[in-house]
């Protein structure tokens, strides 16, 4: 995604464009599965902040909705709590409202203080944080800076953030969920990340692209070629080629390529490691490359189901009864939880082309840790797929013996398909050590004429701050070669 992106803009701009990929398609962790009639997308399934793409589309004279239809999502997706309790979010207020109170009597006021917090953070965060290329620590620490995020609290704890609105455990794990689609324990997340529920209920809302997530990689795709970007697909790097203190092209299946500039859209950590040599080092000036935090990676069910399971929705989240010790087992033990929560999608409900008549395709993520000492998937890997399939047959309802297709992914297949660092499958983490200006950069200040794009570098982690990350870098590109 975030190279994609960075490829459009530079074209765009009147660069010529090499991308070297070392999978045989594009997407990256945005994949698509077919197989046996089911169709999978195999990583992101929320997307969000739809406005990145739209502009993106924009900065190269082009309209998204002529290459790709995206359909609003409402109603499609459900939080099912611990008890066997679940709450159905919808925009529509009435309904929502209702639902809320049921759980929680009285909710009504808080809720919309939440709403115009989050609001805040959403707004602030964004133009002033997200959107921004911190070129120099004066930048991120000015007075006006420091003063918003006291004033905007973006970096206190997500949890106990949340809990200032809500009073029982059901609505507050139901507005801090979200902070697992970026990998992170809500725990630990700071508050900023309330932007999450915020733009689903109340911005920009939940959108599916038609055909699935894929689509719109596929349109990526189509727009770059139609700009005159060269892919070569099935070309690992193997270095990035450096004379003088400046890169000057990348090394592919023994051959070299000259630029004036790269621009590296694989994870950061893995790059400075493998393609760089540790030469670049010197960027991370607040901590070393191997103190960095990791998010959370996230064990795989890509499955084929013989019906059409009506009693899901598109989204469907099952939380655990031990809601705390989940986060707890996963990033502070770095074990597999006992008692997981997990995500189930069904794409079928939105686009029954996904899956042959009368059956639905079901892609099931549960957060695991990331790559350690703790965890050994060779040993454990299929005693916690059949945890999964217990769940599944208890909490969703969805028995094994309705299973026609199957396919496993473990955070070792992260690494090794995506070349993500300690198997994290969605980066590096969002610490507060680890966001703003303390992230790692964009532009390597050891070596000139190198650049990173993606889900480490900044922004951060997700579809659209990749794509705004893309943006970011790409302008940096088109003012410095
Ligand atoms: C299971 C899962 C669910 C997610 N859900 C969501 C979601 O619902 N919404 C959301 O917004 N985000 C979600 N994310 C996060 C989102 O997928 C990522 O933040 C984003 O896709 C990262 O894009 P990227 O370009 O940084 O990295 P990647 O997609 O990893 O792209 C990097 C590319 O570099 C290639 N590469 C690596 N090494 C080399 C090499 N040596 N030579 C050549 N090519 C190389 C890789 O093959 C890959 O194609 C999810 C992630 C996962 C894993």
């Amino acid at each position: 995604m975030g190279s994609l992106a960075a490829a459009i803009r530079l074209a765009a701009r009147g660069f010529e464009v090499e991308v070297f990929e070392k999978n045989e398609g594009l997407g990256g962790r945005m994949g698509r599965l077919e197989e046996s009639g089911f169709t999978f997308d195999t990583g992101p399934s929320l997307l969000l902040m739809t406005d990145t793409y739209r502009e993106l589309f924009a900065s190269a004279g082009r309209e998204l909705d002529d290459y790709v239809r995206l359909i609003p999502l409402d109603g499609q997706y459900r939080v099912n709590f611990g008890d066997g309790d679940s709450l159905t979010i919808r925009r529509a207020l009435p309904e929502l409202i209702r639902a809320l109170e049921r759980i929680e009597p009285g909710v009504t006021p808080r809720f919309y203080r939440f709403l115009a917090d989050a609001c805040q953070k959403y707004r602030v965060g964004r133009s002033e944080f997200v959107e921004r290329d911190f070129e120099g620590a004066r930048d991120f620490f000015g007075l006006r800076n420091l003063r918003l995020l006291l004033r905007t609290r973006a970096l206190n704890n997500y949890y106990r953030s949340v809990s200032r609105f809500f009073r029982t455990e059901k609505l507050r794990q139901a507005f801090s969920l979200q902070t697992m689609y970026l990998g992170l324990s809500p725990f630990e997340a700071p508050a900023v990340y309330s932007l999450l529920p915020y733009t689903e209920l109340a911005e920009d809302g939940l959108w599916f692209p038609e055909g699935g997530m894929y689509s719109l990689i596929e349109a990526m795709e189509k727009l770059a070629t139609e700009l005159g970007v060269r892919f070569h697909l099935n070309s690992p790097v193997e270095k990035v080629v450096l004379s003088k203190g400046k890169a000057t092209g990348v090394r592919a299946g023994g051959e070299e390529t000259e630029a004036d500039a790269v621009l590296v859209g694989a994870d950061l950590p893995y790059a400075y490691r493998e393609l760089l040599g540790g030469t670049a080092d010197g960027d991370f000036k607040f901590r070393r490359r191997e103190k960095l935090q990791y998010t959370a990676s996230a064990f795989m069910l890509y499955l084929g189901i013989d019906r059409k399971l009506d009693h899901m929705l598109h989204h469907n989240f099952y939380l655990s009864g031990r809601y705390k010790e989940n986060f707890e087992a996963i990033f502070r033990d770095r074990r597999l939880p006992d008692d997981p929560s997990f995500y189930a999608v069904v794409p079928s409900k939105t686009e029954p082309d996904m899956a042959p008549q009368g059956k639905a395709s079901l892609f099931v993520l549960v957060p695991v840790p990331h790559l350690g000492p703790n965890v050994d998937w060779e040993r454990e890997g299929t005693s916690f797929k059949e945890r999964v399939y217990d769940l599944l047959e208890r909490r969703c309802g969805v028995r094994r013996d309705w299973v026609v297709f199957e396919r496993v992914r473990t955070p070792l297949d992260w690494r090794d398909e995506y070349n993500l660092e300690e198997g994290a499958a969605f980066g590096i983490g969002h610490g507060i050590l680890q966001v703003g200006y303390f992230r790692p950069p964009m532009v390597s200040k050891a070596i000139e004429g190198l650049y990173f794009v993606g889900a480490s570098t900044r922004p951060g982690t997700g579809v659209p701050l990749v794509t705004i990350g893309a943006r970011l870098v790409a302008e940096r590109i088109g003012r410095e070669v």
